[in-house]
């Protein structure tokens, strides 16, 4: 009698100690937001051992993290008004249907909600709509913003889109991974070569599981499965040991991998406001 009375005790011990962890853990969601179409005029520039031809249809994708009741944005796509001039003839033709505040709406929130903004590397088609956001801790490569903000400025970049951060405050400058949150659900990995600073993220989701999004590590598929690089990555060596240690990611574990501007890839997520958790 008194072992089965010790027994249910414990049992009932166990059981609330379990649920009472499962509460504590915060919510953790993944949502696609649909940030654009890119098209690039000459597909080769895709590839800087010039086997592409034709032209090349790509998205832009952005993503918010809700970590309890925090929200992070991943990349912040393009600059509504920087694009209107587009033509025909420009290289790099992208469009949007809605801007990344526009899309929050829809869940239920706004700018002051977003707390966070990860940037994967300094180019125009990620960080267009950063200075929304100019309240959140921005993290990104700290060669990246420096790029952006010590010095001459290189052509092509757009330090105007995030200038906000401009001072320096507010900004988690990072050189290696980086645990966002403390608790090892989502980290910034170093992943460079697509720029000196360039970054991609992992987002250790309770049902999906381990999901990483590529940054411009790869543009499309066929980058990812040939081992092919754009004409304008800042480094060919650094980019092979970041595909290498990609690579070796994705083999230890069972990731679901998105590669950020492939179409196909994007298809496969849920569509927005349905989320991965
Ligand atoms: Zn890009």
């Amino acid at each position: 009698m008194f072992r089965s009375v010790l027994a249910i005790i414990m049992t009932v011990f166990i059981v609330s100690a379990l649920s009472s962890a499962q509460a504590q853990e915060p919510i953790l969601r993944l949502y696609t937001l649909d940030c654009g179409k890119i098209k690039v005029l000459d597909a080769n520039i895709m590839d800087d051992t010039d086997s592409y031809t034709g032209s090349l249809n790509l998205v832009a994708s952005c993503y918010i993290i809700q970590h309890g009741n925090e929200y992070m944005l991943w990349d912040a796509g393009f600059n509504p008004e920087a694009i209107k001039g587009v033509k025909d003839t420009d290289m790099f033709q992208p469009k949007i249907e809605k801007t990344i505040v526009e899309s929050i709406a829809e869940i239920g929130l706004q700018v002051s909600d977003i707390n966070k903004i990860g940037i994967s590397h300094n180019h125009f088609d990620h960080i267009g709509q950063a200075n929304v956001f100019k309240d959140a801790e921005l993290l990104i490569g700290a060669t990246d913003f420096d790029a952006l903000f010590a010095g001459e400025v290189a052509e092509g970049l757009h330090p105007a889109f995030i200038d906000e951060w401009a001072d320096g405050e507010n900004v988690t400058k990072l050189n290696d991974d980086h645990d966002v949150f403390g608790d090892g659900s989502v980290t910034i990995l170093s992943m460079p070569g697509h720029t000196q600073g360039h970054m991609a993220l992992q987002v250790n989701l309770k049902k999906t599981g381990p999901v990483i999004l590529s940054g411009d590590l790869y543009h499309f598929k066929d980058n990812y499965e040939q081992g092919r690089m754009p004409d304008f990555n800042w480094n060919r060596e650094e980019t092979l040991a970041s595909f290498e240690r990609m690579k070796s990611l994705l083999q230890s574990q069972k990731v679901r991998f998105v590669i950020q501007h492939d179409p196909d890839h994007l298809a496969f997520m849920p569509k927005f406001p349905a989320y991965l958790d």
